[in-house]
């Protein structure tokens, strides 16, 4: 099959042609109690099997990484009660 994979950083929106990507998403931090939980962003090289994961962010580079963390950060300091999304 003639099919080629193509990604794009989901920051920018530039077309992934080289390596150096990386992979980001958010995970749940376990508090004590249920009620203590908080969102966790992961972050880790490219890989393409984690690529295609459910609700993965693509980023094309550590300044669109830079981003991506610094908008998560303000809405979590908007919603510091903030809990894992279910
Ligand atoms: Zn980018």
């Amino acid at each position: 099959m003639a099919y080629t994979e193509s990604y794009t950083c989901d920051v920018c929106g530039t077309n992934k042609e080289s390596e150096g990507w990386w992979l980001a998403w958010v995970d749940c931090f376990p508090g004590q109690r249920p009620e203590q939980d908080q969102p966790l962003i992961k972050l880790t090289r490219w890989q393409t099997y984690h690529a295609h994961s459910d609700g993965v962010k693509h980023l094309c580079g550590a300044r669109c990484a830079g981003t991506m963390m610094d908008r998560w950060m303000t809405e979590q300091h908007e919603d510091p009660d903030a809990h894992c999304a279910t």
